[in-house]
């Protein structure tokens, strides 16, 4: 045990004083100062430390569970993070989304952009490659590609599919973490050892789904179930994909009720679609909509090849309504809908679950 005494000296550790200003002082390297608290734990040592800087980890989705991930990975010091998100940063989301703050929400900033920036100010040392994006089966192959492995920050089973396809098909490990009301869930994916998210939930829910514009969200949900994630990240970056640290069951938690559960994840099951049939519905693009409906009042319009010029639309949209925009997006009100546009011309329409006024909204803006 480690007595409060000790902790409240760390100073003294690197040899600097302040009775001895005349005395060359020993240069601390700041870069094994950082992690030092890390390097100090025996699950990780010097060498894990150095497994972590050569890492490279993608982010899909950096929304609430995205952001903890994030956060806590770069502190850890993993060299390389992609991070990918398709959203923009709202005022609803400073509740839980912890890398985002007040001017980001003003500014409508991209997530992904938001994220690099802040963790830029923490961890200056690793590289952030944000990329503001729509992950769908014609770019996984060029936004995943290279990585050591994938991290779900995503709200939505049609990507955590896609994903898991991509994963199995191609041996690469992935983490499932998922997030809503008070309730976390968590699975480690080892394509040729564990079961896979097909294995244990053959299909995606029907109907209805529980979201957190429907069912809310306890910040702390989530930073529980990016807390354990991420620490299994990193022993999977350390110990590599056999070590027998990793945990290999599907984990539930409820952190206000208390209840929670693991079912083991341990082998595949035989006939999954994925592991065993090999047959990769999701990576094809079978039945992905080209309008899907986004959050409790919105449409998002899935449109890849409409490179946009903003400052022309800005021009166009002046007399219909409110327009503003800057490099990332452009926000077009004009009541009762709000539009957001991105530069390759995908659209999120609030104000509206219908998909055909959506059609037609764009259609009237933006050009069909
Ligand atoms: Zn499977």
């Amino acid at each position: 045990m480690i007595s409060l005494a000790q902790e409240a000296q760390p100073a003294g550790q690197n040899g600097r004083s302040q009775s001895d200003p005349g005395v060359p002082q020993h240069k601390v390297d700041p870069s094994t100062d950082r992690y030092s608290r890390q390097v100090l734990f025996r699950g990780i040592g010097a060498e894990g430390q150095q497994k972590l800087a050569a890492a490279r980890i993608a982010i899909v989705g950096c929304g609430a569970t995205g952001s903890a991930l994030a956060g806590l990975l770069a502190r850890a010091g993993v060299g390389t993070l992609r991070i990918i998100d398709r959203d923009y940063v709202e005022p609803s989301n400073l509740q839980r989304q912890t890398l985002f703050d007040e001017k980001d929400a003003a500014e409508s900033l991209p997530k992904a952009i938001a994220a690099a920036r802040k963790i830029a100010e923490f961890n200056s040392q690793i590289i952030v490659e944000p990329k503001v994006d729509d992950l769908a089966p014609a770019n996984i192959e060029a936004l995943l590609e290279g990585m050591s492995l994938i991290l779900d920050g995503t709200d939505n089973f049609e990507t955590r599919y896609l994903l898991n396809d991509y994963a199995v098909k191609n041996s690469l490990a992935w983490i499932y973490s998922a997030a809503v009301g008070s309730y976390a869930v968590t699975l480690n994916v080892i394509p040729g050892q564990t079961a896979c998210l097909a294995c244990i939930f053959p299909d995606s829910p029907r109907g209805m789904v529980e979201t957190c514009e429907t069912s809310g969200i306890l910040n702390s949900a989530v930073n529980l179930v990016a807390s354990v994630a991420a620490t299994e990240a990193i022993k999977f970056l350390v110990g590599g994909p056999t070590s027998p640290d990793l945990r290999r069951t599907l984990l539930s938690f409820d952190v206000w009720s208390n209840e929670h559960a693991e079912i083991s994840a341990a082998k595949p099951r035989p006939g999954c679609r994925a592991c065993a049939e090999r047959d990769f519905i999701h990576l094809a693009g079978e039945g992905r909509p080209h309008i899907t409906l986004c959050g409790r009042n919105s449409v998002q319009i899935h449109e890849r090849q409409r490179p946009i010029d903003f400052a022309e639309l800005d021009r166009r949209l002046e007399p219909h309504g409110t327009v503003r925009h800057n490099d990332f997006v452009l926000k077009f009100w004009r009541d009762p809908y709000e539009m957001t546009i991105f530069p390759d011309g995908r659209a999120i329409i609030k104000g509206t679950t219908d998909t055909a006024v959506a059609r037609s909204l764009y259609a009237r803006y933006v050009g069909s």
